[in-house]
């Protein structure tokens, strides 16, 4: 290899294992570490990131990389070394636009905006918050500044987290989704509702745990290159496709919310174990996009986990595990209640006919204001309006309402638009599978995924993130994400279960 590339390789190398470091202390700090470790922890993560970020950002890595470009034969235009090198150089060119004073800025605004966010949500007082929502949108706005102009600002932001992804796509694909989605809901509502009492019995954890280890074993998780523990937000955390880690939550008031965790995860999970060993330690380790992730965590979670044919072979495993609880039910009364449809205020409880509107409220409002198109004072209201728009229920106070998701104290602004675009590509992928493998549903009627797995390995999990999001979902598919086969899979579902 030549002594300059060489180079520019070692350099990658060097830099995800920084990463991988960081990964497990991450890990460690949300699953074991004792709450003293905290400010250690935080100290020890931020040197190996602020360490990660330089080596990766000095200016040898700009000229290896001007080198690497200038020596490019442009007749392996597909290889995979030239793969590796179109995503370095666009990481790299993304990670020297913002300042370190910056980053160091944020940090400190968002670290303090934590800290607001914490208590304005325990005292349901979204006035606490306020000042801190309005800095981070001003910081929001600087960020945008440091990269070339596009049609959007906004499009600065979501392409940190969906690659190539423009505000008027989402937009588009937005106004396609609300009004069949909300028309769904509302023809929900004036049906007889499904009662789904027998879910919320006292389920014992370890039993429900252990049928969530059964099943991420039936979908093929790799107990070899993975585990799982308990941390109260489920996550998924990965250093390179040996060293996958899941995490699931119980809930007594939502006992099945656990298995839902594990299969959500597993579905992440899969996706970073799948990812070929060639990238390990390149660029292109791991998974390409949030909405390409998300596809994988819903696919499993809803099109697989929570439909019909999966328990119609799962579903007397369970009652032999739970034999008091659902020894009398039947297939038919646990498909219903765990596919209910009800409004609710929170997000993450949220069901699949009702998610979507969630994510759709807090795209808009983050549109609008970093647009300068509504005051930070005038969100709550904003919040409320909406929700009556779109689910038909208004929170009482601000801590159900705006003040939910710690995203925005966090930060994150232009990520929650990911969590529907992969919904849509969960069941894009859902119908590709199901034209190559008509017996799709026979086949998991038996328990048999690795037909779908090595699907998914092949045509998604292996390639990393060798292809921008939207052109994977289009050689896959034949189609850019489009929202019509979420819609009619929502539409068709539901008309079963509620009669419509
Ligand atoms: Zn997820």
């Amino acid at each position: 290899m030549d002594p300059t590339l060489e180079k520019l390789s070692a350099r990658v190398r060097e830099v995800v294992d920084l990463r991988h470091a960081a990964s497990i202390l991450s890990w460690d700090e949300r699953v074991y570490m004792p709450p003293g470790g905290s400010a250690a922890r935080g100290q020890a993560l931020a040197a190996i990131q602020r360490l990660a970020h330089e080596r990766f950002t000095s200016a040898d890595v700009g000229e290896w990389l001007e080198y690497a470009k200038a020596h490019a034969d442009g007749s392996d235009a597909h290889s995979e070394a030239t793969a590796i090198l179109a995503v370095t150089a666009r990481d790299y060119d993304k990670a020297t636009r913002v300042p370190a004073s910056f980053v160091s800025e944020l940090a400190v605004a968002t670290s303090a905006a934590q800290h607001a966010w914490r208590q304005a949500r325990a005292e349901a007082d979204f006035s606490l918050f306020a000042p801190h929502l309005d800095t981070v949108f001003r910081l929001k706005r600087q960020y945008v500044a440091f990269f070339p102009s596009t049609d959007h600002p906004y499009d600065a932001l979501l392409d940190d987290y969906e690659p190539g992804m423009k505000t008027s796509e989402v937009q588009a694909i937005f106004a396609g989704i609300r009004p069949r989605q909300v028309a769904l809901i509302r023809a929900i509502a004036e049906r007889p509702q499904v009662d789904d009492r027998l879910l919320r019995l006292p389920y014992s954890e370890p039993a429900l745990w252990d049928f969530g280890v059964e099943v991420a074993t039936a979908f093929g998780f790799d107990w070899t290159r993975g585990r799982q523990d308990t941390s109260p937000h489920p996550f998924t955390e990965s250093s390179g496709a040996g060293d996958v880690r899941i995490t699931t939550r119980f809930d007594p008031q939502e006992p099945f919310s656990t298995l839902w965790a594990t299969m959500h995860e597993a579905g992440h999970a899969l996706y970073e174990q799948g990812s070929d060993r060639r990238w390990t330690r390149t660029a292109l380790e791991g998974g390409t996009s949030l909405a390409v992730h998300e596809s994988q965590s819903r696919l499993w979670e809803n099109l697989v986990g929570r439909s019909r044919p999966f328990w119609e072979h799962f579903f007397p495993a369970l009652q032999r595990r739970f034999p008091a609880e659902l020894g009398g039910a039947t297939l038919d009364e646990f498909y219903r209640s765990i596919n209910r449809v009800q409004p609710s205020l929170i997000r993450v409880e949220a069901d699949e006919a009702t998610y979507n509107l969630h994510v759709m409220l807090r795209v808009e409002m983050e549109i609008a204001m970093l647009g300068g198109e509504v005051a930070v004072n005038d969100l709550p209201e904003l919040w409320n309006e909406q929700m009556r728009e779109y689910l038909g229920i208004v929170p009482e106070n601000a801590a159900q309402g705006i003040l939910q998701d710690v995203h925005w104290a966090d930060g994150l602004v232009g990520y929650f638009a990911t969590y529907t675009l992969g919904n849509l590509i969960s069941v894009q992928l859902w119908d590709a599978f199901q034209s190559v493998e008509p017996s799709r549903d026979d086949l998991m009627r038996h328990g048999d995924f690795s037909p779908l797995l090595s699907w998914l390995r092949r045509e998604i999990h292996q390639h990393g993130r060798r292809y921008m999001p939207q052109d994977l979902v289009r050689r896959v598919t034949g189609s850019g994400i489009d929202p019509e086969p979420y819609l009619q899979y929502l539409e068709r579902k539901y008309r079963e279960i509620y009669g419509l």
